[in-house]
């Protein structure tokens, strides 16, 4: 009995030990497998941006917020993009422009630079 409880202590103390590792660490892992193929199956393996269907390969995971911004991997904060919408995205982020502008822009055929100067226009009309 005392030898079945010692196991016991040493089971739960070493499953906590994984936990906080994996808790504490887990930011430095690339994005999990299954998280990506919850994104992509909750999109019904669609592009978020241009709509079309894909083989799930050839979907990418795109952060809304990015990384460096703060966004997580939380699956609210995640889209599949095909590669190609997935470059036009990123251009977007990389000037700063919202993910939900840059979706409405990259279907309407606008360059980063267009949405820019068309936000200094209405930001200076008043
Ligand atoms: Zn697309």
């Amino acid at each position: 009995m005392e030898k079945y409880e010692r196991g016991r202590t040493l089971v739960i103390g070493a499953t906590k030990i994984v936990l906080l590792t994996y808790i504490t660490y887990r930011h430095l892992f690339a994005l999990d497998g299954f998280t990506k193929f919850l994104v992509k199956e909750f999109n019904g393996n669609r592009c978020d941006i241009c709509g079309k269907q894909f083989n799930p390969d050839s979907l990418q995971i795109h952060h809304k917020v990015q990384q460096q911004h703060g966004g997580g991997d939380n699956p609210e904060n995640l889209v599949s993009l095909d590669q190609s919408c997935h470059a036009k995205a990123d251009q977007f982020a990389e000037k700063g422009i919202d993910y939900e502008v840059a979706k409405y822009a990259i279907r309407n055929g606008l360059t980063p630079k267009q949405v820019l100067a068309q936000e200094y226009m209405s930001s200076n009309i008043i």
